[in-house]
């Protein structure tokens, strides 16, 4: 399967608005100054306790999407927030740390108090190169001491999906992954 060339992809309305990096890519509203590894903090917490979508800024209070690893979809966390359904699938379609799995994102990526000893103990911190979109009505924030990320019941998700490197290979629009095509993930993507 070729993989679509970003241009190729409609944009989602609620992404229009964003400007461009020098790359040619949309940059997320998340993204503080020019460095796309650097999110902002203040944005970070108005996503995760205030319903505005990650990537465009917009509100987003219905259908909330996390982008994680595997892993952190198999245990219901994720150290970002969450997303309109449309724009973390468009991310998951174009973004470069998102489908190329050599990518360093993660680790690069997390807000400052996130470095090293503040990680979340559970979650994966390498980029796998397959990702999941989990869906969920509602989340909730979790901030105990350093660590910061949300948490969702499986009861809660409303739809999860697997992409690897662009495409979506796996997907059950009315519930969670199968719990063992999910394990069989994990177990690709972590060591
Ligand atoms: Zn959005």
């Amino acid at each position: 399967m070729v993989r679509p060339k970003k241009t190729d992809i409609d944009i989602p309305p609620a992404m229009r608005h964003l400007p461009l990096t020098s790359n040619g890519y949309k940059k997320p509203w998340f993204v503080k100054a020019n460095d796309i590894r650097v999110p902002d903090e203040k944005k970070y917490v108005q996503s995760m306790t205030k319903g505005k979508c990650w990537i465009c800024g917009g509100t987003n209070k219905k259908e909330q999407v996390f982008v994680t690893d595997p892993k952190s979809a198999s245990l219901g966390v994720s150290l970002e927030p969450p997303c309109h359904p449309a724009c973390a699938e468009y991310s998951a379609m174009v973004c470069p740390f998102l489908i190329l799995p050599k990518a360093k994102r993660r680790e690069a990526g997390l807000p400052e108090n996130y470095h090293e000893n503040n990680q979340a103990p559970e979650a994966s911190t390498q980029n796998p190169g397959e990702i999941i979109l989990t869906y969920v009505k509602k989340h909730r924030f979790e901030a105990v001491t350093k660590t910061k990320m949300a948490r969702w019941e499986p009861s809660q998700i409303l739809r999860q999906s697997l992409w690897k490197e662009g495409q979506i290979i796996a997907d059950n629009p009315n519930g969670p992954l199968p719990a063992n095509l999910l394990a069989d993930a994990v177990r690709r993507t972590t060591s």
